[in-house]
C-alpha cells in the first residue's frame, strides 16, 4: 500500500490521465506524466511531466526512476518500452495484459480461450484469405486492423462482394481480422477493477450510444433486466480474474437481438464509458484505478444515483458549453484542450437522477436540457 506522497507514473497525457491525476491528488499522491505532447490535459494538472516519444528509452528510464509505480491511460506502448519499464518498477496492469489488448487477434483468442463469446472471427493476411473468411462468416461483416484502431478508425464494413478488395487494400497494417456482423440491440460496457490482493469490484453495466462512431451518451444503468446486467458483470469479473489484472479494465459488449452477450473489446485503463462513475458513485473509476495500482483497498463499486453522461465533441458541441454551465444539475468536466477540432473529445457532463428514476427512451435528450441546440 503506497503511502500518501508516493509518486504514480502515468503513461499518456490525455483526459483519462488528467482525471486519474485529479483522483490521485485527492488520495495524497503525486502524478508524473509521460507524454509526447506538451501542455496536454494531464500535464496541466500533474506534478511533473516528461515530454518525450514513447520509444525514447532514455527518457522512459529517468521517468521510471522517479516514480513508485507505473500505470497508463494509453495502452499502445511499444513492447521494448514496456519491457524496460517493467525491469525498473511495478507496471500495473502488466505487459501481458497490454499485449493482449493491443492486438485484436490475441484479444479474441484470449477471450475465446477463457470461455467468453466474441463475434465469429478469422485472421486475414491476403485477399484470398479474406474471400475464404467471407465465404465462411457471410456478409455483412466487419474488416478491422488488428492494432491501433479506435472510434471506428481502422475498420470497414463489407456489405457486398465488391467491397472486399478495396477494403483489404485500404486497411493497414496487415494482418487484419474479419468479424461476423453482430445484429445488436445495444452496446453496453462494464468497468471492473482488481486490487493487488485479488479483490474484484465491478461497476454497473451501462448502455453506450455512439454518433459518427464516437461515444455520445452513456446511460447508467443500462436499461436491461437483472439477468443481462449480472451476466455482463460476471463476464467482466472472469476477464479480470483470468488476466490476473491489477488495475482497471473496461469491457465493451454487444447485447444481441436475442439477449446474448458478445464481447467486442477490452481496454485495460479508465474508459470514456466509465465517466458517469465520477459523480454517480462514491468511488468513481479514476479513484478505483489509482487505488488498485497503488495497492489501496478497493471499496465496493457502489452506484448511489442513476446517470446520463454526455460527451462534448468538437466545436459544435463546445458551442453548448455556456449552456451546460448555466443549466442546473449538469456536472461539467472540461479537459483543458485549447483547440476544438472536429471529432475531438473536449469535455463531458454528467446528469444524475435518483436511483430508478432514469428517464425512459424518449426522455433522455430532454432530461439533458439540450433538446433544442442553441
Ligand atoms: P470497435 O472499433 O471494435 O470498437 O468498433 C466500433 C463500432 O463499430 C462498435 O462500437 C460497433 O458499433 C461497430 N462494430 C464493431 N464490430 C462490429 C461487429 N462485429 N458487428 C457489428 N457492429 C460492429
Amino acid at each position: 500500500m503506497l503511502p500518501p506522497g508516493s509518486v504514480i507514473g502515468m503513461i499518456g497525457g490525455g483526459q483519462l490521465g488528467r482525471m486519474s491525476a485529479q483522483a490521485a491528488a485527492r488520495l495524497g499522491f503525486l502524478v508524473h506524466v509521460f507524454s509526447p505532447e506538451p501542455d496536454g490535459p494531464a500535464a496541466q494538472v500533474a506534478a511533473r511531466t516528461i515530454i518525450a516519444a514513447y520509444d525514447d528509452l532514455e527518457a522512459l528510464r529517468s521517468f521510471a526512476e522517479a516514480v513508485d509505480v507505473i500505470t497508463f491511460e494509453f495502452e499502445n506502448l511499444p513492447a521494448a518500452s514496456l519491457a524496460l519499464l517493467e525491469s525498473l518498477k511495478p507496471v500495473r496492469p502488466g505487459a501481458k495484459i497490454l499485449a493482449i489488448s493491443q492486438d485484436r487477434l490475441l484479444e479474441k483468442q484470449f477471450l475465446n480461450d477463457a470461455g467468453v463469446a466474441t463475434a465469429p472471427w478469422a485472421k486475414v493476411e491476403s485477399l484470398a484469405e479474406l474471400e475464404a473468411a467471407v465465404a465462411e462468416l457471410g456478409l455483412p461483416a466487419v474488416l478491422k486492423t488488428t492494432r491501433l484502431g479506435y472510434d471506428g478508425k481502422g475498420q470497414a464494413m463489407l456489405r457486398a462482394p465488391e467491397d472486399l478488395a478495396p477494403a483489404f487494400e485500404k486497411l493497414a497494417p496487415k494482418p487484419l481480422v474479419l468479424e461476423g456482423f453482430v445484429d445488436f440491440a445495444a452496446e453496453i460496457s462494464v468497468m471492473v477493477a482488481r486490487g493487488v490482493d485479488g479483490t474484484i469490484v465491478c461497476f454497473d453495466a451501462v448502455e453506450n450510444r455512439h454518433k459518427h462512431h464516437i461515444l455520445d451518451l452513456t446511460i447508467a444503468p443500462a436499461p436491461f433486466g437483472p439477468e443481462i446486467l449480472e451476466e455482463a458483470q460476471s463476464i467482466a469479473r472472469l476477464i479480470a480474474e483470468t488476466l490476473a489484472l491489477v488495475g482497471l479494465l473496461g469491457v465493451e459488449m454487444f447485447v444481441t437481438s436475442t439477449g446474448a452477450l458478445v464481447v467486442n473489446e477490452i481496454a485495460p485503463r479508465p474508459h470514456n464509458s466509465g465517466h458517469w462513475t465520477m459523480d454517480a458513485c462514491p468511488c468513481g473509476q479514476f479513484e478505483m484505478h489509482i487505488r488498485a495500482v497503488a495497492g489501496l483497498p478497493l471499496p465496493p463499486a457502489m452506484r448511489h444515483s442513476d446517470a446520463v453522461m454526455k460527451n462534448l465533441i468538437g466545436p459544435e458541441d463546445m458551442a453548448l458549453w455556456p449552456r451546460v454551465l448555466a443549466t442546473p444539475g449538469l456536472i461539467p468536466h472540461h479537459y483543458g484542450k485549447t483547440e476544438a477540432r472536429p471529432g475531438r473529445k473536449m469535455a463531458h457532463f454528467n446528469r444524475l437522477f435518483p436511483k430508478g428514476a432514469l428517464p425512459g427512451e424518449f426522455g433522455i435528450e430532454d432530461a439533458l436540457a439540450l433538446a433544442e441546440k442553441s
